[in-house]
């Protein structure tokens, strides 16, 4: 086949590529910079002293810019470029940095607001594995791509193209799966459905967070701002900026805090304070800020360039608000542009955005649609302008007749090609591809009337037998894919899409995205000569005949496939052509869209408009427009210089810095950017405070206990408490710790390494969730407690021992584990810490991140009232300096306080005893139940006595476990536990039951031990009433799985609602069950043989063996009892004297010891097995129902439980 892109493609590569002026580059990368041999190496970045001129800093800052955002790419193309020329292409595969997508082909166009958006399939059978893309970051939107063809393989064909959206339904679910692009270049666009293409994706590297950066650089250089000295480092006296001089009086009366009835006397001269001549107000003792944060806002309100830094918990976004507050008020009073307010993360943006909200400053413009707060969303540009009437403007009216004229002419190009007709001959001889006397050959009357009845044409006829579905010709690639480790990690969170700016960022881009589509599909193809393969150069020969009726028959599928794609190559280039006057008018449309929301910004009388760091660049226009004067920026420090360089329009006269630089810092997608000399990950605030910029920081934190301060008194050490923090009443002991806050557990278990190539540390997180469970055993609410880590792999292994711990099975929705990248801003009131990082006994000492003092100041800064620290010290202390002189630091303010013993681990303090337990390893938890080793020895409230090791939690929540042995109805004994619902396999109880069930005498559905506990008047705790919800509503299917325990439901409700009978319980009906004998003794000799026999079948055993293993069933006082695998010594007569199972055997610790007993819980209810007869820890809170899910190695126990029960009874 032709291939279609001569006319497009690009200049070939050549190891040093000339690019033009940095100020003219389009923002997304050209082919030659992706087909480059070698990286371009931007020039170096200083941070500790001041740049020459604008010009220099500006090209600084737009060549690491934008190294950063397309090196990933070219990097990706070229070692898969390297790889082919090795080996064939379908034997190389995806790695650590490349994606490779093959078979890519057009599936059609979307002609949208945005401009044209492709839809292309794609093959993954370079992928090793099986992609979940709910969680993988691939082909996330803002993403760019390099295509090229089969054939050229990126010799000079280099086609660069931003993902636009992945659909998962209709998109990605599909197979082959499909995503939607847009070319760089509208002339790159590919119409061929049959173009096979390779595309290749690098996972370092997202581009959509640079691009709108990119162009914003080259703005800036266009441009002055007073903020310009400053940036350059060459002034750094504090001047007021020009607006505050010509109006220095402001009202400052949002200062008093007081509130009160009658309303306290004003401040004297607070409502007309001249920030200038009269410095900071006398306000103390009436305001809620203290005296740092007074004196950081009124630097912030008199100085062009302002600097606040706030150590943990010490009131950013507070000051951020008061400083809103009297901008607000000037602007009222004086008029004046919208503030611009602006942070890092969605997150921190809607926090202060529902401050002001809060603060009755309700004229917010919300840029950017990825808010998660319902009140906000009524503030964003899309909802603002739904009710807004617009003017009519005559070049948006004249821009949009013009797209529509394009869409129909692209739309009568595509209908001539695609469709389900045959090609048109009045298209081939238009466009010369067949002369007037092949046309006249081909419109021949006598076959013109039988083409004509069918619609398709002439070629109906001319093809005949050769006229095949196109569908028959497309090759099938259906992927098989290995089973991987991803698949085994089920239930992971998904891909938070939050964490990246999207093309389509909120509802206004969602409309923009939308269009009128066309399908890129031949319905008719003409079948390929059967003896050999389509091959181009004959059918061109066959195309010298003038009269195309004499092209033998067999030919003439290989001529129209010909003629085919000649034609399409033709209507490529008319379609390029359109398709860039249409990318030229969408541009166009883009500005006036501009104007439209200038003229609602002013009518809607906006005080306020927010949007993320990213949204400065990305909505450039609109905020230029605006005109702002003052730019406040939250998390600062975390923010990249280029973000704010680029948005710093001529208007802006002052610019608020908030941040804190010795906490996280900007990301960048090259870590050998990030550093010395090229210093992209140096923040403008970092580089500020370098320069001697004078710079307030706030003092007072009022987040941590002081204890937990303690610890990072090294790293601020004028940092003081808050009398908030130091009050029990507002800052509460650990319950369960006895007055230890905080603790450093050492540990040398060995770290490993998942697939995604990221760490873990399997018994550091058991240890860590088995402490997890006691603290919330001890009462802690699992939603006030958070769990975080260094690395992603670790969260994924955390979050599934969380979902196995049986003690807080039920409340998944409450666990809180994040990476401390994602927890910058966020606090909680217990934080555990998990280091992860420590090598195999003989391996070299290593940290990765943990060397890292930014993410250190974080991880140990979140927690309000406990902090516990888990981890490898030495391997911290030993890996090298840097590392060394981080975590001494931190041991230190562990150690000096006396909370860490290397030696005896972390102690626990039981509620009930004040007994201390040290729990070293994980074994050590072994059947904790929330308390210290003793046993707990008291009386349940069902007579039984306890059995479990001492407990903080009310035996009402816990199901007992003892058997319950109650004579039932039929005569037998009750063969199940205490807590559960009684249960005889017995054809007459089973009959009883079915009777019972017909008279409709059980309740209407199931209740809970929470709600019955609530009916007989227990307290309404947090957690019954949490279990009640988690209950309802509920089924009333019957379990399918014999002698499993259908409900929660206890005893005694059973016995209140239906005598001695009890649920709906499915029986296994084997033709045993239905000739059950009366007599139980004579049934249980039948079933001992039948075991009997088949062991002996089974392993050749002898008797004795046998009778060791089964022991019969027998009636006790009329009561069933033993049974099963195990010799039921335990079992005396009577329910008052059952002993305390003191003789019983300690279940197996292992494989986990802690979520045993539940299993044992269920089965024992029908075996009367080892598990039956000690006591059963069931710590879970909340009784046990089908509809909790059990974790699958619990469900394991079971089946082997279940496959003894057909021989036991
Ligand atoms: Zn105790
Ligand atoms: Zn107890
Ligand atoms: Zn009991
Ligand atoms: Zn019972
Ligand atoms: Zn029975």
């Amino acid at each position: 086949m032709l291939t279609l892109f001569q006319s497009s493609a690009e200049t070939t590569a050549s190891s040093v590529v000339a690019l033009p002026d940095w100020t003219s580059l389009p923002e997304l990368p050209l082919a030659s910079e992706i087909l480059a041999k070698q990286p371009q190496i931007p020039p170096d970045n200083p941070v500790t002293k001041p740049w020459e001129s604008k010009e220099v800093y500006l090209d600084t800052q737009y060549k690491i810019l934008r190294c950063d955002a397309t090196e990933g790419l070219r990097h990706s193309v070229r070692s898969y470029i390297e790889a082919t020329r090795c080996r064939p292409t379908d034997k190389i595969y995806d790695n650590e940095s490349t994606c490779i997508y093959t078979r890519v082909r057009v599936k059609g166009v979307t002609l949208a607001r945005m401009g044209p958006i492709f839809t292309i399939e794609f093959s993954l059978e370079q992928s090793k594995f099986r992609i979940l893309w709910q969680q993988s970051r691939r082909l996330i939107p803002g993403t760019i791509v390099a295509l090229t063809t089969k054939g050229d393989n990126f010799k000079s064909i280099c086609k660069v193209a931003t993902i636009v959206q992945r659909p998962f339904k209709d998109g990605l679910d599909q197979n082959p799966p499909r995503v939607d692009l847009m070319f760089a270049k509208p002339e790159d666009a590919v119409i061929d459905p049959d173009l096979e293409m390779v595309m290749i994706e690098s996972r370092e590297g997202y581009f959509e967070s640079a691009r709108h950066a990119l162009l914003g650089l080259q703005q800036a250089a266009k441009t002055d701002s007073p903020l310009d000295k400053y940036i350059l480092g060459s002034y750094n006296v504090d001047t007021p900026p020009n607006f505050i001089k010509e109006q220095p009086i402001m009202d400052l009366s949002s200062l008093d805090h007081r509130t009160g009835d009658p309303d306290p006397e004003p401040i004297e001269g607070l409502a007309q304070h001249d920030v200038i001549k009269d410095g900071i107000p006398s306000v103390l003792g009436a305001t809620l800020l203290d005296e740092s944060q007074l004196q950081a806002l009124h630097r912030a309100i008199t100085t062009e360039l302002a600097i606040i830094q706030g150590p943990p918990g010490t009131g950013k976004t507070f000051v951020s608000l008061e400083y809103l507050k009297t901008q607000v008020a000037h602007r009222r009073k004086h008029g004046g542009p919208p503030i611009i307010v602006s942070a890092t993360t969605n997150h921190a943006l809607d926090q202060l955005l529902l401050q002001c909200l809060g603060a009755n400053i309700t004229n917010i413009l919300r840029l950017g649609g990825r808010t998660k707060s319902q009140d906000i969303k009524a503030h964003t540009l899309f909802q603002r302008s739904i009710l807004e009437k617009f003017p009519a403007n005559a070049s948006k009216d004249y821009l949009e007749r013009e797209r529509k004229r394009c869409v129909s002419a692209l739309k009568e190009l595509f209908e001539h090609v695609f469709g389900d007709r045959l090609i048109d001959p009045n298209a081939l001889l238009s466009t010369n591809i067949i002369t007037q006397s092949q046309y006249d050959s081909l419109m021949d009357d006598t076959v013109e009337s039988t083409a004509t009845l069918n619609g398709h044409g002439p070629f109906m006829a001319w093809l005949g037998d050769n006229l095949i579905k196109d569908e028959a010709l497309r090759d099938r690639y259906l992927t098989q894919y290995e089973l991987s480790e991803v698949e085994a990690l089920q239930n992971l969170p998904e891909f938070e899409e939050e964490e990246v700016e999207n093309i389509a960022d909120d509802e206004e881009d969602q409309v923009r995205i939308r269009g009128e589509r066309f399908r890129f599909e031949h319905v008719w193809s003409g079948k390929p000569p059967a003896d050999m393969t389509r091959s181009s150069r004959t059918a061109e020969k066959a195309l010298r005949e003038q009269d195309l009726f004499q092209i033998q028959r067999g030919l003439r599928g290989a001529v129209y496939q010909q003629l085919r794609s000649k034609l399409l190559q033709r209507t490529t280039e008319k379609a390029n052509a359109l398709l860039k006057q249409y990318v030229s008018i969408c541009k166009r449309l883009k500005d006036c869209k501009i104007a439209r929301e200038t003229h609602l910004a002013e009518k809607q009388c906006i005080d306020i408009v927010g949007c993320t760091t990213t949204g400065l660049t990305k909505y450039r226009g609109f905020l230029a427009e605006l005109q702002p004067r003052t730019l406040l920026i939250e998390e600062a420090a975390e923010t990249r210089e280029v973000d704010i360089v680029s948005a710093l329009y001529p208007s802006v006269q002052q610019l608020v810095l908030v941040g804190d630089h010795q906490q996280l810092t900007p990301k960048c997608n090259l870590s050998w950017l990030a550093g010395h000399p090229f210093n992209a990950s140096v923040s403008l605030f970092q580089r500020m405070i370098n320069l001697d910029m004078p710079f307030r920081m706030l003092k007072e934190q009022r987040r941590m206990k002081p204890e937990l301060r303690y610890i990072l008194s090294e790293f601020y050490p004028n940092l003081v408490d808050h009398p908030l923090v130091e009050s029990l009443e507002n800052r509460p002991d650990v319950p369960g710790m006895g007055c230890r806050n905080c603790w450093l557990f050492d540990h040398t278990w060995p770290e490993e390494v998942n697939s995604d190539c990221s760490k873990f540390n399997r018994q550091e997180a058991q240890m860590i969730v088995h402490f997890y469970a006691y603290l919330v055993l001890n009462g802690t609410p699992a939603s006030k407690i958070t769990i975080l880590t260094y690395y992603n792999g670790q969260c994924k292994v955390l979050l599934r021992e969380l979902r196995r711990h049986p003690s807080i099975i039920g409340q998944e929705k409450e666990f809180i584990v994040r990476t401390i990248d994602s927890y910058q801003g966020e606090e909680n009131d217990i934080v555990l810490l998990s280091l992860v990082r420590s090598p195999k006994e003989d391996s070299a000492w290593k940290v990765g991140f943990l060397e890292d003092e930014h993410r250190a100041v974080v991880a140990i800064s979140r927690a309000r009232r406990g902090f516990y620290l888990f981890g490898n010290i030495q391997n911290a202390l030993h890996a090298h300096d840097i590392s060394f002189h981080l975590w001494a630091k931190i041991w230190n303010g562990f150690a000096e306080q006396e909370c860490v013993q290397r030696s005896k681990g972390i102690p626990l303090v039981c509620e009930a005893h004040k007994h201390e337990v040290w729990m070293k390893d994980v074994n050590d938890w072994g059947d904790n139940a929330g308390g210290c080793n003793s046993q707990c020895g008291q009386t349940r409230p069902c007579g039984h006595p306890c059995t479990l090791k001492c407990h903080p939690t009310r035996h009402e929540l816990l199901r007992c476990g003892q058997p319950c042995r109650e004579k039932l109805v039929c005569g037998h004994g009750c063969e199940r536990n205490c807590g559960q619902p009684c249960m005889c396999h017995c054809a007459q109880f089973q009959e009883f039951i079915a009777q019972t069930q017909a008279k409709e005498e059980v309740p209407s559905r199931r209740i809970s031990l929470a709600e019955r506990m609530l009916q007989m008047g227990a307290a309404p705790s947090e957690m019954l009433q949490q279990s009640i919800e988690m209950h309802q509503p509920l089924s009333r299917q019957p379990n399918t799985r014999p002698g499993r325990f259908v409900n929660g439901a206890t005893r005694q409700m059973i016995q209140s609602q239906i005598g001695r009978s009890t649920m709906s319980i499915q029986t296994r009906a084997s033709s045993k069950w239905t000739q059950f004998p009366a007599n139980i003794q004579q049934h249980d000799e039948e079933i001992r043989q039948e075991r009997a026999a088949e062991i002996a079948a089974a392993s050749k055993a002898s008797s004795t063996q046998i009778n060791e293993v089964y022991q019969p069933t027998s009636l006790v006082n009329g009561r069933r009892v033993g049974g099963g695998r195990c010799v039921n010594q335990q079992v005396k007569h009577g329910k008052a004297d059952d002993p305390a199972p003191a003789s019983a055997p300690e279940p197996e610790p292992e494989p986990a010891p802690a979520s045993a007993p539940i299993a044992a819980a269920e089965s024992a209810g029908v075996v009367p097995s080892e598990f039956s007869l000690i006591s059963i820890p069931v710590l879970t809170p909340i009784p046990a129902t089908t509809s909790v899910p059990i974790p699958a190695h619990v469900c394991d126990v079971e089946h082997q439980f279940e496959g003894d029960l057909l021989i036991a009874l």
